[in-house]
């Protein structure tokens, strides 16, 4: 990998490398927006490269969000997008579930839009919301439901003790299937706060039900499945842009895409400039092939 930074190229190579893909899957947060801010021409950038004829998904591992939620926010943030085009964790656990034939019941450690999603499939759950220990029997807080088949484990603010015995103790039978929205360890950090993401979640779970999860989010190839079975993608013809490598770069390395950093969110170019020269191949999968200070910047490139 190579780690070429966009703006060191001719202009006619910036635009050759823009004819070199007409698939573009961009990562959310980090890159089009932080939050509810969208980044300066970002919006632009995606338009046009719709308005170019290139095939645009929005994909994130955000599991608080429902591809409605996801097409909501982008109409509010200016950026084109109808609902095929979106591909997030709440929604993907859901499609694994009903891929299974799946009819029985979900234990979720998560929030509504998990819930919102198995709905929309008609499988039932529970477990929303926060839970609290039995203070006079705290290792005994409840009965199994009979029903219950598989675990999700996506963000959930109200993570707690209780919880954990319930996730443990369901996949404690084998039987259970054992879903992981994302492996995002934590949040991008603007303050001093840390803020712990879904990966350190699903890592507890697996640690404590002796477990592996089945991951749905970026780096994990699932989604590129479900992204293939929905539509016919070139995998050389395909740009991956993110802000985080060990998600959104390691992705596309895994999937054969171009890959693409911008530098307005989690990974920082010294990690790159450190990974390139590493003697790990796992390190050199984390380097893109292009990067740039940020999306808005490609847009000077896309207008005449
Ligand atoms: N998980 C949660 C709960 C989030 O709020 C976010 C970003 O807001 C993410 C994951 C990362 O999302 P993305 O893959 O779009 O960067
Ligand atoms: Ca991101």
């Amino acid at each position: 990998m190579s780690a070429i930074n966009i703006k060191t190229l001719a202009r006619e190579n910036v635009l050759k490398f823009l004819k070199s893909f007409d698939t573009v899957l961009t990562d959310c947060d980090g890159v089009l927006w932080m939050h509810m801010t969208p980044l300066p021409n970002s919006s632009d950038v995606m338009n046009l490269f719709r308005k170019f004829g290139k095939r645009v998904f929005y994909v994130t591992n955000n599991s608080t969000k429902t591809r409605d939620d996801l097409v909501e926010k982008c109409k509010a943030l200016k950026f084109q997008a109808n609902k095929e085009d979106i591909l997030c964790t709440a929604n993907l656990s859901a499609c694994y579930l009903q891929s299974l034939g799946f009819c029985k019941k979900t234990y979720i450690i998560g929030s509504e839009a998990i819930a919102r999603e198995l709905e929309q499939v008609g499988i039932s759950y529970y477990g929303i919301g926060p839970d609290t220990i039995n203070q006079n029997n705290p290792y005994s807080v409840f009965k199994k439901d009979p029903e219950v088949a598989a675990v999700i484990v996506g963000f959930d603010e109200h993570f707690s003790y209780p919880k954990m015995v319930k996730a443990a103790t369901y996949l404690n039978d084998a039987n259970v299937h054992f879903i992981g929205t994302n492996t995002d360890e934590r949040f991008p950090v603007s303050s001093d706060v840390v803020i712990p993401g879904t990966g350190s979640l699903v890592r507890c779970i697996e640690s404590c039900s002796e477990r592996k999860a089945v991951i749905m989010g970026k780096p994990d190839k699932y989604m590129a499945k479900m992204l293939m079975e929905r539509s016919n993608i070139d995998p050389q013809r395909t740009l991956m842009i993110g802000d985080r490598c060990n998600t959104d770069i390691l992705f596309g390395t895994r999937c054969g895409f171009i890959t693409l950093l911008v530098l307005t969110g989690v990974t920082a170019l010294s990690d790159v400039e450190r990974w390139k020269q590493s003697e790990q191949q796992e390190e050199r999968d984390l380097v893109p092939n292009y990067y740039i200070d940020a999306l808005g910047d490609l847009l000077p490139y896309l207008k005449e």
